[in-house]
């Protein structure tokens, strides 16, 4: 959580001089209040930050242009205690690029009925200054979140707290840069996507390595390092004595050492890898990326730099909260109708984030890519909420699609040597697996226990991201025109709104 306060939002009071000093001296005393409270709030991990009240388009404008060029500040907390008329706010929300939330609150939660007179209603007009507010939005069509309730009901405070963990992922992802050790899966279609969009869109940059240059750092790691490592592997993990002793998990203490160093070297804060593009490797990396990914680095196999950065963006979002967020593939049915499930896994790379107890490790024969049995860890996942997300290139736009599962105990499987979830998807299977298909979403996903399809909704209409999910409402008839409209809507709008 402390790694989020370093992070501000600016908490923006409008209104006008028509008031007179006194008036306005008031609204900013109940702002910096209300910016108090939202900032101690516990659920609230980013700094609130009071901001003096605007009154002119030009203090607008500037306060805008500073939260551009602001590192620190992920988004605007939006109110009008009284009435602010909008056409100040045209200039400086045009140009602003953070993310903004319009809180429709109000500092009294009460009337109070036997002391209200007209100077009260005066100062507490957001029921109509907000509005105001507002239409400069739709006019502008510009992306936010309406928020409305007294601002200390638990239920806002959580809808700012996710938002907020939205904008911060979305700042992370601007300029963020994610390195792809080789090339796509030969022949794969959904894990390829024009990378300018991307960059145009989404903020991110994907920089292509041969594996040559990754093998260079591993090589270059001291027998010293290995050895701390191996100790901390013995510590954190289950594992045989015949494991612990292995070349083998040598090897894999030595690919995660020089992934690690090529990582941080460059700044880069996601990674894919592809089992194709593995010369100068001795096995796969799986341990590796494992553990790469509980560090916070996003990761996508196969060349899939698209998941790799939106595994990224949901750990950002989920920082300091219950369960785990990790790359995901749904891999295998159990198709019985009375409780058909997904069982999720990839060949080694799933999160132990997600885990439900220690993880082992565990080397066993892999049975593709042509390379020495590679170290994992293995372990089932707690039970619960979780939602599978994939975001896929359809040449004029970037759509995403959010599935919500329910995690279920997963009976023993002794043979099985990956990490793995079994979940039962929203609504249920069939409508779900079709509506998935039907949207064109990939066999890989970012899967979370930690956050829920309201924080990719927020996400996605920061970045302007088509958004479809997939929930137990789900109407097959529905969704299958939904798909439809949205083709014409983003023909029309381009693929910002
Ligand atoms: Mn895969």
């Amino acid at each position: 959580m402390d790694e989020l306060k370093k992070y501000e939002v600016w908490f923006v009071t409008g209104s006008q001089g028509l008031y007179g000093p006194e008036t306005l001296k008031q609204v900013a005393a109940d702002s910096a209040v209300i910016a108090s409270y939202l900032d101690k709030a516990p659920g609230i991990s980013q700094r609130v930050v009071f901001k003096p009240i605007l009154t002119t388009p030009d203090s607008i404008f500037e306060l805008c242009s500073e939260a551009n060029n602001s590192k620190v500040c992920v988004g605007l907390i939006i109110w009008m205690h009284t009435f602010s008329p909008a056409k100040m706010w045209i200039r400086g929300l045009s140009v602003l690029q953070k993310p903004f939330l319009h809180l429709h609150t109000q500092l009294n939660r009460d009337i109070p009925w036997g002391t209200i007179d007209m100077n009260f209603m005066n100062l507490n007009q957001s029921a109509h200054g907000d509005r105001e507010f507002g239409f400069i939005g739709a006019r502008l069509r510009l992306n936010r979140k309406i928020v409305v309730g007294h601002y200390q009901d638990p239920d806002i405070l959580d809808r700012i707290s996710v938002w907020l963990r939205a904008a911060t992922a979305y700042n992370d992802m601007q300029g963020m840069k994610v390195a792809r050790f080789g090339d796509n899966m030969r022949e794969v279609a959904v894990t390829e996507g024009n990378k300018v969009s991307a960059q145009i869109d989404l903020g991110y940059s994907v920089y292509g390595f041969g594996v040559g240059d990754l093998v260079k750092y591993v090589n270059d790691v001291t027998d010293g390092e290995i050895k701390t490592l191996l100790d901390e592997y013995s510590s954190e993990y289950t594992m045989t004595k015949e494991v612990a002793s292995s070349d083998t998990l040598k090897d894999a203490a030595r690919i995660e050492l020089g992934m690690e160093a090529f990582l941080k070297g460059g700044n880069f804060k996601a990674f894919t890898t592809c089992f194709e593009d593995l010369h100068g490797l001795k096995q796969l990396p799986g341990l590796a990326v494992q553990r790469l990914m509980v560090k916070g680095y996003g990761f996508g196999a196969e060349g899939d730099w698209k998941t790799a950065a939106l595994v990224r963006s949901m750990k950002v979002m989920a920082i300091g909260l219950k369960g785990g967020t990790s790359f995901m593939e749904d891999y295998t049915y159990h198709l019985d109708p009375a409780e058909t499930r997904v069982l999720g896994a990839h060949m080694l790379e799933i999160c132990p984030s997600i885990a439900l107890a220690k993880p082992a490790v565990e080397v066993h024969q892999l049975s593709i890519g042509g390379k020495a049995d590679p170290a994992r860890l293995v372990f089932k996942t707690a039970t619960g909420p979780a939602i599978n997300v994939s975001v896929i290139d359809l040449g004029n736009r970037f759509r995403m699609i959010v599935n919500k599962v329910e995690v279920v105990k997963c009976p023993d499987m002794p043979n099985l040597p990956v990490a793995s979830v079994l979940w039962k998807p929203l609504p249920d299977l069939k409508r779900s697996a079709a509506a998935w298909i039907l949207a064109g979403g990939a066999h890989h996903a970012g899967f979370s226990s930690s956050i829920d399809a309201e924080y990719m909704e927020d996400f996605a209409g920061m970045t302007g991201l088509e958004y479809v999910i997939i929930d137990e409402k789900c109407d097959l008839d529905s969704f299958k025109k939904e798909l439809r409209w949205n083709e014409i809507f983003y023909l029309v709008s381009g693929s910002r709104i």
